[in-house]
């Protein structure tokens, strides 16, 4: 991703937070907080008003109350035409994820949402992802909720009563591995493939790795390895997206190849974003919500400081993202007879959060 060139820029607040705290949530654990519609307003004008050094202004802006988990709050509908009020034309997407704590609880917020997503749905079709780390108890160990495995069956049928396709994706973890077969034939008991039909949509289902950063970095222990992917039930692979080609490769085969490799790491996301936490912490959506990514704070350090030091790229971690060879962070950081398996990406990521700490520590 080539650096941001001030053309678009989304502002997403954490104004409310979530119900759940993921065992693989890439921001990691995070307060809730309960921003108020003026703060939101307030952060908004700021981003809105805010010009460069020649008197440029951002291009195009979109503001979301939300970053965690959409619509999260009771206010949602209102908090959705406050976003379409303040964001730019055609800059604010619906994007595949509702709230599936509040799918199992509010009985209209599906058929809103199917309204919503009729005008700005972010690929044109209704869809929302719910995940699932196996069957009931390991989905509420991988939520860290109670109830969360019911409350996503509960959604799914709600989804499909209000025309939206449920994706599934299912984390793999070690300890989850042994659901798979029960969780294939989940799929087959609530007749997912026909009732997705029967809307006009194809279900999608996908099995996932789990990227080493934020929560996940704590559970990398739990990372499938090179013998496992046999484990998973072929009925599965048969009708996963992407089949399994997600789980990349072992990490002694990785370690191999960015020996050589003396490019920097260069993550990246599809969008440019600046997150803003419950404490007015910003950091880039590039990576996990650590200190060494962070940009500042909005009220201690204001705008112009947290948009400079996105634009120019000048936190530790944005720095060493751009300058240290890949072949530098697996010398030091990687395991060479490791044999779980990572997406190249993902190893990268694991690589600058043990970077991160190191930095913390005092030992760069
Ligand atoms: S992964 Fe999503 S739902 Fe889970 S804790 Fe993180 S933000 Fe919340």
């Amino acid at each position: 991703m080539k650096k941001w060139n001030m053309e678009e820029l989304g502002v997403a607040v954490d104004m409310a937070g979530c119900p759940n705290n993921c065992c693989h949530c890439w921001l990691g654990k995070q307060k809730n907080g309960n921003m108020s519609v003026c703060e939101f307003r307030n952060i908004a004008a700021q981003f809105k008003n805010w010009r460069d050094e020649n008197g440029k202004a951002i291009g195009q802006l979109s503001f979301s109350t939300w970053h965690r988990e959409p619509d999260f709050r009771d206010d949602y509908r209102e908090l959705w035409e406050l976003q379409k009020e303040l964001s730019s034309p055609g800059m604010l997407k619906r994007f595949e994820l509702l709230s599936i704590w509040r799918l199992a609880r509010d009985e209209s917020y599906a058929k809103w949402a199917a309204d919503a997503f009729r005008t700005h749905a972010e690929n044109g079709k209704p869809i929302c992802q719910i995940s699932f780390f196996g069957m009931e108890e390991m989905t509420d160990w991988g939520v860290d909720r109670k109830g969360a495995f019911k409350d996503s069956i509960l959604a799914t049928n709600r989804l499909l009563e209000a025309g939206i396709a449920p994706r599934w994706q299912l984390f793999a973890t070690k300890r989850g591995l042994g659901d798979f077969d029960a969780f294939t034939r989940l799929i087959y008991e609530f007749d997912l493939i026909k009732r997705c039909e029967a809307i006009g949509q194809k279900f999608d289902v996908f099995v996932n790795c789990f990227s080493p950063e934020g929560n996940g970095f704590y559970i990398d222990h739990e990372s499938l390895e090179e013998g496992d992917l046999s484990k998973i039930p072929q009925g599965l692979v048969d009708i996963c997206r992407d089949s399994v080609e997600n789980f990349g490769k072992p990490e002694y085969v990785l370690l191999e190849e960015m020996a050589n490799d003396n490019s920097p790491s260069n993550l990246s996301a599809n969008m440019y974003y600046i997150s803003i936490n419950a404490d007015y912490d910003a950091f880039p959506n590039i990576a996990e919500n650590t200190p060494w990514w962070c940009l500042g704070n909005l009220k201690r350090d204001g705008v112009d400081s947290i948009i400079k030091a996105y634009r120019d790229e000048t936190t530790p971690g944005m720095k060493v993202n751009r300058e240290m060879p890949v072949s530098e962070l697996a010398r030091r950081y990687g395991v060479k007879d490791s044999k779980k398996l990572y997406d190249r990406s993902d190893l990268a990521c694991r690589f600058m959060h043990q970077w991160g700490i190191d930095f913390m520590d005092g030992k760069h």
